[in-house]
């Protein structure tokens, strides 16, 4: 075992294995501009969780699926990102890991769509698409987008030659002829069965350790992600925030089963004019919501802004298990005092989670990632952990030993009866007084600090509930 865990430590990437997902998954495939999100947003009918549409070409640029449901079936959409070959080669870029990521959302379907767009006709990267899928042997279903009025519905037949069967006359904008193509897709999938290579054993949904990661764009949160799994899932580019949607990737590493959350990070002010600010700060707030813990990644090379403090903050209130990646290590000029400063100036930019364990990594080089997983555990086991009553009073009656509550100007003394743990996830304790307000802050914080120290909860929220006589 122990060699075992040496090997995976020299190639700097943990063992891992991707889970299927159990629902059949649908690839949206064509050109750039075609209309490939507006059609899944209106296919989808989910414009909060679903890929954002905006007039940029190629904005989508990762796989990411969206649940659908018609005709009793329930299937995931996933687009691809504008497929480009050759042609389009200096006007988008990473153009080589968007055929990448389209190949591999064809692999794993179960029948694809084929968007084209009926007001420019059949293009030579139509016929080149054609080919491909053709040669892939996945059924396909061509819907000819921007079909917006009646009579452009005849426009639909010039895709007849693509040699892909019937087109589907559809608009993407007002949702005209998606009804069609649904039960026609949905016809295919029953005939298909669901596709899904049998797993090993059934996940239990329970089971699974859902983990967040948040940070800036650019931090590094896809990189680090890429580490964890192994796998080029999310593409790696150096424009800010590639990584539009959240992504899910399921994994299992030994018996555990993780969950990663890749989150589109919060954009820059810039980004405001794309009008996408609020979906993205949205995500990253509803994936800490999801998760049970949540991975902040900071960027060791960049101030510490409002957005990180930001994020640490609703990880407060939220109530998760986190754990700070001060990543890009690799670039960091070093000397005795370097981590001990670096250490110091995120614990006190980021006061709210001072608690949580700093890892400094680094996703280029791989260094230290290999460690994430242990300290995901560690954070993880104390998040969810049940203390006795009895040990928790001990420690209770100890603090109290070495720093009494005081008295107050009119002379009345704080007295905590005892205590007992409510809940977890986080660890949740009741303390039992006899006036709450008699506890200052100073106080309040001393006790959660102590227990902390003595109960080692360093990776997670600890709640205390004051409560008095009735
Ligand atoms: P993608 O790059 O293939 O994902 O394309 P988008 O979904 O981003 O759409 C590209 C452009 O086509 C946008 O300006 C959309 O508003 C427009 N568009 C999409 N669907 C329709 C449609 O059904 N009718 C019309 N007229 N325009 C559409
Ligand atoms: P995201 O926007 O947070 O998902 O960030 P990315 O993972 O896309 O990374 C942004 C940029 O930082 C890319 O150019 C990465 O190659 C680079 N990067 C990420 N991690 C590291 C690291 O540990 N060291 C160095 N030198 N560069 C990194």
């Amino acid at each position: 075992d122990s060699t075992k865990r040496q090997e995976e430590t020299k190639k700097g990437i943990p063992k891992t294995r991707i889970i299927k997902r159990n629902v059949p998954v649908v690839a949206i495939v064509g050109r750039p501009n075609v209309g490939k999100s507006t059609l899944l947003n209106r296919l989808t009918r989910n414009f909060r969780s679903g890929a954002i549409a905006v007039d940029v070409p190629g904005i989508t640029r990762d796989r990411t699926y969206h649940s659908a449901f018609w005709n009793g079936i329930d299937f995931e959409l996933v687009d691809t990102g504008g497929l480009v070959f050759e042609e389009g080669k200096d006007k988008v870029p990473f153009i080589k890991e968007i055929r990448e990521q389209a190949m591999i959302a064809l692999n794993e379907a179960t029948a694809a769509i084929f968007v084209v767009d009926s007001t420019v006709g059949v293009t030579e990267l139509d016929i080149q698409i054609a080919r491909m899928l053709r040669r892939l042997g996945v059924p396909v279903l061509v819907a000819a987008n921007k079909c917006d009025e009646e009579q452009r519905a005849l426009d639909a037949n010039e895709f007849w030659k693509l040699g892909l069967g019937e087109p589907f006359p559809v608009s993407g904008i007002h949702g005209s002829g998606t009804g069609d193509l649904l039960d026609k897709l949905t016809e295919y999938i029953k005939e298909r069965g669901n596709g899904v290579q049998g797993l090993d054993n059934q996940i239990d949904e329970d089971n699974i350790l859902r983990v967040a990661i948040v940070g800036r764009p650019n931090a590094g949160k896809s990189s680090i992600l890429n580490r964890l799994v192994g796998e080029t899932r999310a593409i790696v580019s150096d424009i800010p925030g590639t990584t539009r949607d959240t992504i899910d990737t399921t994994i299992q590493r030994d018996e555990r089963i993780y969950c990663f959350m890749d989150t589109a990070g919060i954009r820059r002010k810039k980004m405001v004019e794309y009008g996408t600010e609020f979906f993205m700060i949205n995500r990253a707030f509803k994936a800490i919501r999801r998760a049970d813990l949540v991975v902040l990644v900071v960027d060791a090379v960049a101030d510490i802004v409002e957005q990180d403090e930001k994020l640490a903050e609703r990880i407060v209130e939220e109530g998760r298990g986190c754990i700070i990646l001060i990543n890009k290590w690799d670039l960091v000029q070093k000397d005795e005092h370097t981590y001990e400063k670096a250490q110091k100036y995120v614990q006190t930019r980021l006061a709210g989670v001072s608690w949580a364990p700093c890892l400094f990594v680094s996703a280029a080089t791989g260094q230290r990632c290999e460690q994430v997983y242990n300290t995901i555990e560690s954070v993880y086991e104390q998040y969810s952990r049940r203390i006795s009553t009895s040990v928790l009073n001990q420690v209770l009656e100890e603090a109290i030993l070495w720093n009494p509550p005081s008295t107050s100007k009119q002379g009345k003394q704080g007295k905590i009866y005892y205590c007992t743990q409510v809940s977890s996830k986080p660890p949740t304790i009741t303390l039992f007084v006899n006036a709450p307000k008699l506890f200052k802050e100073n106080y309040r914080k001393y006790i959660e600090n102590y227990f902390r120290k003595s109960l080692g909860l360093e990776g997670t929220p600890l709640r205390l509930l004051w409560r008095g006589k009735k």
